[in-house]
């Protein structure tokens, strides 16, 4: 992506995965395969941004591949199946994403989605939400109030359609959980924070599934421009199960439990780094700049250490004083 200036990426800063567009071709093959890799899932569905794997009976995965520079879609969602409904997880980066999914929603199910839900605000995951829109059929949407407000406020370019789309949002109760009875199926909407204010996690309990939003990334260096990386840390462990579960994570391939273990784990060096870096007054620039991930958590795709430094200044924030400046 040869548009991808230092001030078209700052302006596309509130796209969590912006920067994907720019490792389309600074991404060592190996991280490439490692993104692109099957998982043994029945693929049901390819397109160049993405593929559609079922995970479980009536559970489908939309695993983006943004490395290829096409950025329809750009984060993870999927589609969940009831007797009585359809629920969509994730608005996409734009309308044609999430059109191209509600597609396969009426070709799988036999249904234009039902339900919609968004799992943060940040535009690669709420921007195209008004592709749900077909004449009268219209998904009810949730989101939490504080994903629908700065979804609005943030996201550029201000878009109609999608103001129009996010007004009927149904908001999702603040204490706890809400449920969605999609007939024989229900999801459980879990309100969380930590990769921002106001996540929102879509939890199955038999099938046990669990898409994480972005609170996880598989092998996918995290963007921390909004994290709060004690509450991401906590939120993560909170959402991971002890038996056997699918984990759809916000970006990257689908997980299992030993990734998201990996993640964690990626997680706590990161932390560990922040500290000492904080601890000596050096600045998040000069620290991020420096700072490498132990080869033994294995491959991450990172392809601008900016990313570092965000993760680094994310932590000066929670840790106070220092250098607190966003990249
Ligand atoms: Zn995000």
């Amino acid at each position: 992506m040869t548009d991808c200036t230092r001030r078209k990426f700052l302006a596309d800063g509130v796209s969590c995965a912006a920067h994907l567009a720019l490792a389309a071709h600074l991404a060592p093959e190996a991280v490439r395969a490692l993104w692109a890799q099957a998982t043994g899932n029945g693929v049901v569905a390819s397109e160049p941004f993405g593929r559609l794997e079922q995970v479980a009976e009536g559970v489908w995965a939309l695993i983006s591949t943004p490395l290829s520079g096409d950025r329809t879609t750009l984060c993870n969602g999927g589609l969940i199946a009831g007797r009585s409904g359809v629920l969509a997880v994730e608005g996409f980066m734009t309308p044609e994403g999430a059109r191209w999914l509600a597609g396969k929603s009426r070709e799988l199910t036999g249904r234009w989605p039902t339900h919609a839900v968004i799992t943060h605000y940040h535009a690669d995951h709420s921007n195209g939400v008004a592709g749900y829109r077909d004449g009268d059929r219209s998904p009810t949407t949730y989101a939490t109030a504080a994903t629908r407000a700065t979804a609005l406020e943030k996201n550029l370019p201000v878009d109609d359609a999608r103001r129009e789309a996010l007004s009927v949002v149904t908001m999702p109760d603040e204490s706890g959980a809400t449920t969605i009875d999609l007939g024989g199926r229900t999801v459980r909407l879990v309100t969380r924070r930590g990769h921002t204010a106001s996540d929102v996690t879509l939890e199955l309990e038999d099938p046990s599934v669990v898409f994480t939003g972005d609170l996880v990334w598989n092998a996918m260096f995290p963007n921390y421009v909004d994290a709060m990386p004690t509450e991401l840390a906590k939120a993560t462990r909170a959402l991971r199960r002890a038996r056997t579960t699918t984990y759809v994570p916000g970006h990257g391939p689908v997980a299992t439990d030993a990734d998201v273990g990996r993640y964690l784990a990626m997680l706590g060096e990161v932390e560990g780094a922040a500290r000492a870096a904080h601890a000596r007054g050096t600045p998040a620039a000069e620290a991020g700049a420096a700072f490498t991930l132990s080869p033994s958590l294995g491959e991450w795709a990172l392809f601008n250490k900016v990313f570092f430094e965000r993760a680094f200044a994310a932590w000066y924030r929670e840790l106070g004083g220092g250098d607190a400046r966003q990249p």
